[in-house]
């Protein structure tokens, strides 16, 4: 351990406790020891501080016992004559900086100084809160911490890879050119990048503003704040995955930590001159296992018992090897992943725009837009089949018609994207299973943006991608290499053919509409009896590590993601992966769900921690859910039924608590009677919670469940022989207590009162 970077980090450490001393001093004065305390949107009050001592902070008083922790974690900065300080100390004045940091983020954010204010700034999306009582933060501030419906958006994809790691950025680029450069490194590699902290005043997150760079959720990018302590938003969102992901409790420190070493490939970037709370905070930050990396001359750590990498790495911006500082800002990142280990996949799609998963969630606007297919004023759809080996040509794009170059601006105009595929353990089923991709993969490109499947498909291109060269052949080019790269164990051949010439475009779409309503009838044909064997999915042991879903064809994955079909491909691509056929084997109980196969599998994959699940039930041995369900349901006794929450709503439910909150109690891997994670098509399935009265048990649900889904639900109450079931279903514009939900319900006639008592 450096004896420099020591001193330079308790002094840091000491000086940010006794900053958080004296403010707390100072609120405790002026607004006393009751004041509220809270980030907005989380169900882990101060989560740092929760997952570190274990103590829940709703108050001002409570931080007092905080600082006292952080008091404890500090030793005097090493005295000269000593040239081995202790790596623990430093790392414990790294957990007090942390600490005291959260706890000051806190107290600004009562005071009404967080998110931070930054005139001009306009976030990606217009906000940083999925909650829309806090969505007028959007303009003009910074995002501050991250809610806890993104931390679960993001988990998702973080399990599944898609989202590699994290970066925190502290500090300022050596030029704009740079700072953008490096962004667009770490976007093009779908790593999610927190920014924050500055260098004499000026801070990467302004740079990106000149340089007209969109920040937000949508982009992977996260704007905490210019200062170094709002960096303390990464480590808090380190802390909550742990928590939601891994089950575990506030206050097991030690295994938060280990838990975010081993499974969050994150580290930290500073650029430009290193001060003492700089050096403080990214000793914190070594306490979770993530290494920094500096673009300055500063000592290095070697690898110790805390990592078995480097701590601290220089790498002084000038020296880098480079043709210019552009190539410099590259193997910067290169470095920083290799010294994290992050693991990235990349598919090489050859396209005149950037492109990665980073650039999904991208919107363009009408004023941007140079062409759209689909949508209010043309036709768009997308079809993908099986063909013979002999009908395809890999890598074969046919455009038939005109291309837009004759469209005015922000014209729409008709277009069919007709893939073939054909492959040895290609199967029909698959097709709806690979068309679904087309989404993903089309939206990867910057400047593209695909909305909706099949015949609603809609897309945008945007003028900059359009003079950047992207034209029609290159959504071609596209599906050739994601296919390939995503799905080469099932497809080995692909050919797209995009139709803009009318007559073909309408033959095309008559013949792609047929294939959707047959499939369709396939699909709702397949019942859970129908089959011999369910899937597992275990993609989310990474995170929950004895969380397994069972998928039927009548039961999708919790995260909505993955249904039956989807498991089957995906068991064929990879016959070792996550997603293992169960045999159902001797059935046990028909009605709530019950089979020797299910019941053994679940016993091994959940690393004996369950032995038992009812597929059908929510009473008994419910089914357990990771992180990522799109709902919970839960029980509400006083109306004899349950209450669904979508992961949309952030009101207040009749069960007491909020989509959060239960979350925290639905989550983890654990089977709790009475509440259950699921995803949101479960709900239109003859076998939801068929053991317990199906879905006329439903008496309340989040409203926008029910505008999503307002077709299909009609369907359901035919089905279920009361065609008002749907009016009959309180939401939270009526009732957010029990109370209100009866009242509402009693009025209704709904049906669940006259059923069995569910306890
Ligand atoms: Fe995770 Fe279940 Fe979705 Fe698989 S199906 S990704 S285990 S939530
Ligand atoms: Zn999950």
């Amino acid at each position: 351990m450096s004896r420099y970077i020591a001193t330079r980090a308790i002094r840091g450490a000491n000086s940010i406790v006794n900053e958080f001393d004296s403010l707390l001093a100072r609120a405790l004065a002026e607004r006393g020891p009751d004041l509220p305390l809270a980030f907005p949107n989380t169900a882990y009050s101060l989560p740092l501080i929760l997952a570190i001592t274990g103590q829940t902070v709703d108050k001002l008083g409570d931080l007092q016992p905080v600082l006292d922790t952080a008091r404890q974690l500090l030793r005097p900065a090493p005295p000269d004559r000593r040239w081995t300080p202790y790596l623990g100390e430093t790392l414990d004045a790294g957990m007090a900086t942390l600490l005291a940091e959260e706890a000051i983020e806190a107290v600004r954010f009562a005071y009404d100084q967080q998110p931070e204010a930054l005139p001009g700034f306009r976030l990606a999306g217009g906000t940083a809160f999925t909650n829309p009582e806090f969505q007028t933060n959007g303009d003009g501030h910074l995002n501050g911490p991250i809610d806890d419906i993104q931390l679960r958006t993001w988990g998702i994809q973080l399990v599944d890879g898609r989202m590699p790691g994290f970066a925190a950025i502290v500090g300022c680029a050596k030029s704009n050119e740079v700072a953008v450069k490096i962004v667009r490194e770490l976007q093009r590699r779908n790593i999610l990048t927190f920014l924050s902290g500055n260098v004499n005043g000026r801070s990467i997150i302004h740079q990106l503003m000149e340089a007209g760079v969109e920040l937000g959720y949508d982009t992977y990018t996260v704007p905490f704040g210019t200062d170094t302590i709002s960096a303390i938003y990464a480590l808090g969102f380190a802390a909550r995955s742990a928590l939601t992901f891994g089950g575990m409790k506030g206050g097991q420190a030690r295994d938060i930590l280990l838990y975010n070493k081993n499974r969050v490939f994150a580290f930290v970037l500073a650029l430009g001159e290193v001060d003492d709370l700089k050096y403080a905070t990214a000793a914190g930050a070594i306490n979770f296992g993530f290494p920094v990396i500096a673009d300055t001359v500063i000592p290095e750590i070697l690898p110790s018992g805390v990592t078995p990498y480097e701590h601290v790495v220089s790498m002084p911006f000038n020296l880098i090897e480079g043709a210019d500082d552009l190539q410099r800002a590259e193997r910067l990142v290169q470095k920083c992943i290799e010294v994290r280990g992050v693991k990235v996949k990349l598919a090489e799609v050859p396209v005149p725009v950037p492109y990665g998963s980073a650039f999904e969630g991208e919107v363009v606007r009408k004023a941007d837009m140079r062409i759209e297919f689909g949508g209010k004023h043309s036709k768009c759809f997308e079809f993908l089949r099986m063909a013979s080996f002999e009908a395809v040509e890999d890598g074969q794009v046919t455009v038939v018609g005109p291309s837009f170059a004759d469209q005015p601006a922000a014209a729409a105009m008709d277009l069919g994207v007709v893939v073939e595929v054909a492959g040895r353990k290609m199967q029909k089923d698959f097709e709806p299973v690979l068309e679904r991709q087309i989404h993903h993969f089309v939206n990867g490109a910057s400047g593209v943006q695909h909305i909706g499947q099949r015949d609603i498909t809609w897309i945008r291109l945007s003028q900059a991608a359009a003079g950047k060269g992207f034209d029609l052949k290159h959504f071609g080019a596209i599906l050739h290499a994601r296919f390939h790269a995503d799905f080469g164990a099932i497809v080995d051949k692909v050919q797209v053919t995009i139709y803009t010439e009318t007559a073909a475009f309408e033959a095309w779409l008559a013949q792609a509409r047929a294939a959707y309503a047959e499939r369709n009838v396939r699909l709702g044909n397949m019942t859970d009896e129908s089959v011999e064997e369910f899937y597992s999915c275990t993609l989310c042991q990474s995170f929950a590590p004895n969380h397994v879903c069972i998928v039927t064809p009548e039961r999708l994955g919790l995260c909505g993601a993955y249904n039956w079909l989807d498991c089957k491909a995906s068991f064929q691509i990879n016959p070792t992966g996550p997603n293992q056929p169960i045999k159902k084997s001797i059935t046990l109980d028909p009605q709530k769900g019950y089979w020797a196969g299910t019941n053994e599998f679940l016993e091994n994959a959940s690393h004996q921690q369950v032995n038992e699940v009812a597929v059908y039930s929510i009473m008994e041995n419910p089914m357990t859910a990771c992180g990522c369900f799109e709902c919970i349901a839960m029980v509400i006794p006083e109306a004899n039924g349950v209450m669904i929450v979508s992961r949309e709503d952030t009101s207040m439910t009749p069960a007491g608590m909020t989509f959060s909150t239960l979350a925290g109690v639905a989550g983890g891997g654990l089977q709790t009677p009475g509440i259950m994670g699921h995803g949101k098509f479960y709900l239109l399935s003859p076998k939801f919670i068929s053991a317990d009265g199906g879905f006329k048990r439903v008496v309340w649900m989040s409203s926008i469940l029910k505008s999503q889904m307002a077709e299909q639900l009609q369907k359901v109450a035919e089905r279920e022989g009361d065609p008002h079931l749907i009016e009959k279903i309180c939401d939270e514009r009526s009732a957010t207590d029990a109370e209100g939900l009866v009242a509402f319900v009693t009025a209704k006639g709904h049906p669940a009162l006259g059923m069995p008592p569910l306890l």
